[in-house]
């Protein structure tokens, strides 16, 4: 079983590389004393809790940097344990040196996620809790942003306690019938059990169908933007994504790859799935592609469709019926409405489609407007509990499979001994999300995600 650590741990808390600052940060019983050894300035030792001290830290009489000290006496810290962060100056070659310094004076250096793995394992977060840390950090997006930061703050997991303490009650009243096995007795009202597993299925069920929403919100809704070449797609993702290039290209020294697929409309992160292998597709119905092109489309959570006045409107018309096939929310959009005739929109009018101009950036705040109320997103209330995370979805659905065994369990006749197993089980599940229950597998499998220092 991985338990707290007596050992002192160190990393690198702010990213690798130059900067005006570097926070480099120790937790654990000796953080302080070892920091001490090192420090020129106020005996540490001596110092409040949440205190910051100015000094030298010295490598016997080599000065290596001007610091700043923050520290935390446990309990009260991240950790639990003894914290102390140095401000130093961001040379790579400080930071290094600083971290090497300490190690010859006794500290570690931590592995990934270790920092928030003490904090778990000290009571100071529950598991969920300790997912969205890394999720917080990952966002990208307000609404990304927005899921991490209340389920850090515990809102998912309040939920779960509670029911499953309920649940518990349960489980040991049905334990204690276990006991007068030979009586016949019902200490725990069936009745009653009934309600609460049903009601309890209910949240279950609600939390599992948050998760698509929830997904979307953390990694984005993927999208395409089909149809036939020369309609204006590249353009249109062009227009889609200037304003974003502008931002992006004025923080200094940022490159991102993939910045042509992903944007964000209204805080809501879009990612365009694969469009370069859709876009070079002939013809969305007829080329040899089709099949593998309409499987990808099906990956979609939303589709613009994009014609041009010069298409046919059969040939248009053939198109979005196909498209209407897959399910999937879909905006119909003419693009070049420069080039087009009165007749033609009064032809195209039976699609209700939204008219713009990518190349003279027409109509782009309207489409934007819709590809949000097509994903339906402003719908949800920032104070819902969403599921973002696939292990707790597969937590949730085991724990419905365990519940539906006990609502069997009290409408047939099924002795306490095989009811109590499966309200156990139903518990253990439920305790896997908060981490009430884990093993040591699943505590590696989350932290050795995160990064170093975290
Ligand atoms: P794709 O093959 O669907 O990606 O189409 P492109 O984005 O490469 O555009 C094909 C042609 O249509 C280019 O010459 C664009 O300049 C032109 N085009 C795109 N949008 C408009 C528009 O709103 N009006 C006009 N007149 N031409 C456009």
């Amino acid at each position: 079983m991985i338990t707290a650590n007596s050992d002192t741990i160190i990393a690198l808390a702010t990213p690798t590389g130059s900067g005006a600052i570097a926070v480099i940060r120790l937790s654990g019983p000796e953080a302080i004393s070892i920091t001490n050894r090192v420090f020129k300035g106020k005996d540490l030792s001596k110092q409040a809790t949440h205190t910051i001290h100015f000094g030298t830290i010295r490598d016997g009489e080599t000065i290596l940097d001007e610091v700043l000290v923050s520290l935390f006496v446990a309990p009260q810290s991240y950790t639990k344990e003894n914290v102390v962060e140095i401000s130093t100056h961001g040379s790579m070659y400080i930071i290094e040196s600083i971290i090497k310094l300490m190690v010859r004076n006794g500290a570690r250096a931590a592995k990934p996620g270790e920092f928030t793995l003490r904090a778990f394992l000290n009571g100071g977060l529950d598991l969920s809790q300790a997912e969205a840390v890394a999720d917080l950090i990952a966002s990208n997006s307000a609404a990304s942003h927005q899921v991490a930061l209340q389920q850090m703050r515990g809102g998912f997991s309040n939920e779960l306690k509670q029911l499953r303490e309920q649940l518990i009650n349960f489980a040991s009243l049905i334990e204690l019938e276990l006991d007068f096995s030979e009586e016949d007795v019902e200490f725990a009202n069936r009745d009653q059990l009934k309600q609460l597993i049903l009601t309890i299925t209910n949240v279950i069920h609600k939390l599992i169908r948050s998760f698509e929403q929830g997904n979307v919100m953390k990694n984005g809704v993927p999208a395409v933007i089909a149809g036939k070449p020369n309609v204006g797609k590249s353009t249109l993702l062009n227009a889609l994504l200037n304003e974003e290039r502008a931002i992006v290209s004025d923080i200094a020294g940022t490159t991102r790859d993939t910045i042509e697929d992903e944007l964000t409309i209204g805080g809501v992160l879009f990612r365009f799935i694969d469009t370069a292998g859709i876009r070079q597709t002939e013809d969305l119905i007829e080329a040899k592609g089709v099949e593998r092109t309409l499987e990808k489309m099906k990956q979609a959570k939303l589709i613009i469709y994009l014609v041009d006045p010069l298409q046919n409107l059969q040939d248009i018309n053939k198109q979005v019926e196909e498209l209407s096939e897959l399910q999937i929310p879909t905006v119909i959009v003419v693009n070049k409405s420069d080039l087009l005739s009165p007749q033609q929109q009064i032809e195209l009018a039976m699609l209700d489609p939204l008219y713009i101009s990518a190349k003279n950036n027409l109509g782009i705040e309207e489409l934007k407007g819709e590809i949000l109320r097509k994903v339906n997103l402003h719908s949800i209330n920032t104070d819902d509990v969403l599921v973002t995370n696939v292990r707790h979805l597969e937590a949730l659905q085991r724990t419905q499979d365990s519940l539906e065994k006990v609502l069997y369990g009290i409408d047939n006749p099924v002795t306490s001994d095989f009811l109590a197993m499966d309200i156990k089980q139903a518990l253990y599940y439920l305790g896997e999300i908060t981490g009430t229950v884990t093993t040591d597998d699943l505590l590696d499998n989350i932290f050795s995600k995160f990064c170093i220092g975290k």
